[in-house]
């Protein structure tokens, strides 16, 4: 019997929902949502980077109705519609229990950048990622939150590489039509503008809203028609320009931010500023207060009691400093409205009060004026706390007031299909609710509940995946391989071979090319047919840092002239998709920072829950999570001063643990050919890992340190 055609109403219904589906970022933590899209046009899913939005713009709503009259397919689409309507409508969550105040009074999260997901390339590294990650974890649970960012209408640059395997910087417009934002719009149905002061202009601006689940993420945009052109410019790139751009970018981040959600009538009981870009937010406050009759040291207390602040980096290049010219250039107006003098003004971001030549650091004025502040990994707070105990006279080191949370990451927004299709399979639809407890992992000790040999499929299924994702992205890059050069691209790289990933930004202090300082034993390694090591690299320079592009120049150089050809591969243009490629595929993660330079590190908490294992520095969050079991660790406790010292010992120490330890585990295969110890490392690495370093343990820990006290 044919079942009935759906209704002219059931279809409506249907479709409203996949509409509303496709601007809400849920869908990039579901599984079955992201099969829906696909499914619906595969090409443009696949030329469009994944976007649901654009997706639905290239199926018309009559193919929709006729191709839901295909049940299966219905009922596959309001399944999710249903799992996507339980979710936003849950009221027993963790927020509602452990943090009510803060719905109706929330979290204002300012950050400079946010990744959420490769259709919408508005962060330039791990601090956005991290923004995201946040984000969507604060709407798992529920909490009141709500996000604060710019709309960089080129985003972040995309990566060519030129013939001289020289980093060339890509700007393209992005099309805000294609993207799951809408227009933040007034009661007239006009885009809501809203205005700041910037050196002696009114600076327009309007904001775009994205929805993570159930938190909302305001994205403003100086683009428009009122504003003259260099100020429309504002929010073309991701900190893009030079100081004059950044210091008026942050002008309009943070008090534009604050103007905003007055706008919105939304009345946060907390700032949060993530980095010090966001700093300016603190002035808006006073001004506020000020505007309201209190005094300014009412009006800075009162202020300093609403805000907190996280620090992300011991790097001085991280910490935007300001000259008084530029100051006073730039807040000419709001220091007028806060009725200070330009020394006073400076003050508020100085160490040394009243000096005539420190610039304002934004970090300063952030610290100053948060009731508290934290690093992003234990010894993170430490060198945090010696880095600022100037500004602390009188207290020691361990009384400076910067406390820690080590980072996290949003486990369900990471993990790749295979693994959630094997969850999903094995323990029914509602795998998802305990994802991150320690409960769920640790049942990964008992080889009944899941055996060495499974574990092991799965690790082949994705080193696979990796391997032709590399091939496909190498023949698209391989117009740069001259005649001579030509590698036949599906030979690149080993499908059994020990595979080991780096990927991150090419900030020198991460040392990328670390491993092949010692570049004979790792062209020996390389070449042994018995135990073959290869390796897979991804990362982009800053566009101003040419020693970043000359680490990048010697890799691939590398790749191509050298006897590590075609074990050695560096894809471009790496983003959140090829993270995830790299993250899953990879049997080894590497790390080598310069310690304690790497605050905490995410990339390689993307990896547990993929079974691929940590070699790392023991920085960071490294430093934290390595217990002897569940990875590998190169180097000590601790760090000589001499840089010099410092790369050398780390670079013989990571050779000795590739070739004492990494190499052996990994190819000590049983009569059924399996890795057994290896496999029990990567057990361990689930266990204690996975529910620990996840940004569901890392919002709570925010929530009950910061957020809910005063
Ligand atoms: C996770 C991630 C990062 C951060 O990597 P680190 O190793 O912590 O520096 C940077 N960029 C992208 C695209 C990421 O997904």
């Amino acid at each position: 019997m044919a079942k009935p055609p759906l209704s002219t109403n059931e279809l409506t219904e249907i479709i409203v929902g996949i509409h509303r589906l496709a601007r809400n970022l849920w869908w990039t933590w579901n599984q079955e949502a992201q099969e829906i899209f696909h499914e619906l046009s595969p090409r443009c899913w696949q030329n469009l980077y994944h976007s649901a939005v654009a997706v639905l713009r290239e199926v018309s709503d009559y193919e929709l109705r006729v191709r839901l009259q295909d049940h299966d397919f219905a009922e596959r689409v309001r399944e999710v519609l249903r799992a996507f309507d339980a979710y936003l409508n849950d009221r027993n969550t963790w927020g509602r229990q452990n943090a009510q105040v803060l719905q109706k009074s929330p979290v204002a999260y300012f950050s400079a950048e946010f990744g959420f997901h490769e259709t919408l390339p508005i962060a330039a590294g791990g601090l956005g990622i991290l923004a995201g990650d946040h984000a969507k974890s604060a709407s798992d649970l529920d909490l009141g939150f709500v996000g604060i960012s710019l709309f960089y209408r080129e985003g972040y640059f995309q990566q060519t590489i030129n013939p001289d395997n020289w980093q060339t910087e890509l700007y393209t417009l992005l099309n805000p039509r294609n993207l799951p934002i809408e227009p933040v719009l007034d009661a007239k149905g006009e885009p809501l503008v809203c205005v700041v002061e910037v050196a002696m202009s009114q600076v327009y601006f309007q904001a775009w809203r994205v929805n993570v689940g159930r938190c909302p993420v305001y994205l403003l945009d100086s683009n428009r028609p009122e504003n003259e052109q260099r100020y429309r410019d504002l929010t073309l790139r991701v900190y893009g320009g030079d100081s004059t751009t950044r210091i008026m970018q942050e002008i309009l981040l943070g008090v534009g931010g604050v103007r905003l959600l007055r706008e919105l009538g939304v009345q946060p009981s907390v700032f949060h500023m993530n980095e010090g870009h966001a700093a300016f937010l603190t002035l808006e406050l006073i001004r506020e207060k000020l505007a309201s009759g209190k005094s300014f040291a009412e009006a800075s207390a009162s202020t300093k009691a609403e805000c907190i602040f996280t620090t992300h980096t011991p790097v001085e290049a991280g910490h935007d400093r300001f000259s008084s010219d530029l100051v006073s250039y730039a807040l000419i107006k709001m220091q007028g409205l806060l009725k200070l003098t330009l020394p006073e003004l400076m003050a508020l971001g100085q160490v040394e009060v009243g000096s005539e030549t420190e610039p304002l650091c934004m970090t300063v004025l952030a610290l100053k004026l948060s009731r508290a502040a934290n690093g992003v990994s234990e010894l993170h707070g430490q060198v945090s706390r010696s880095m600022w105990q100037s500004l602390f006279p009188g207290k020691s080191v361990d009384q400076v007031p910067i406390g820690h949370i080590t980072n996290g990451i949003h486990l369900l927004g990471w993990m790749k299909g295979p693994v959630r299709r094997h969850w999903k399979r094995r323990l029914g639809p509602d795998w998802e609710n305990d994802v991150n407890s320690h409960e769920f992992w640790a049942r990964m000790a008992d080889p009944e509940f899941i055996s060495d040999e499974e574990i092991w499929a799965l690790r082949f299924r994705l080193r696979r995946e990796l391997i032709e994702f590399s091939r496909r992205r190498l023949l698209l890059q391989g117009q740069r391989l001259t005649q001579g050069d030509f590698i036949a691209f599906d030979q690149l790289l080993n499908p059994d071979a020990l595979t080991i990933g780096f990927a991150r930004r090419f900030a020198t202090y991460k040392r990328a090319p670390l491993i092949f300082q010692q570049f004979e034993n790792i062209a020996k390694l390389v070449a042994d047919r018995q135990r073959p090591v290869q390796f897979v690299y991804a990362g982009k320079a800053h566009p101003r840092d040419d020693e970043g592009k000359r680490f990048i120049q010697h890799i691939i150089h590398l790749s191509k002239h050298t006897e590590l050809k075609g074990y050695l591969v560096f894809i471009d243009n790496y983003d959140v998709h090829v993270a995830r490629q790299m993250v899953s595929g990879c049997d080894v993660w590497l790390n080598n920072p310069r310690r304690p330079l790497e605050a905490s590190g995410t990339s390689g908490q993307k990896t547990g829950c993929h079974g691929c294992l940590n070699l790392s520095i023991l920085d960071g969050w490294w430093r934290e999570g390595y217990d002897g079991t569940n990875g590998f660790a190169i180097g000590a406790d601790s760090h000589p001063d001499s840089v010099e010292e410092q790369d050398r010992l780390d670079s013989e120490d990571l050779y000795r643990v590739l070739t004492e330890e990494v190499i052996p585990c990994f190819y000590a295969r049983d009569a059924q050919g399996i890795p057994r110890r290896w496999i029990a490392k990567i057990r361990r690495a689930m266990i204690t890992l996975v529910p620990q370093y996840n940004t569901w343990r890392m919002v709570q820990d925010y929530t009950q340190k910061y957020y809910l006290t005063r």
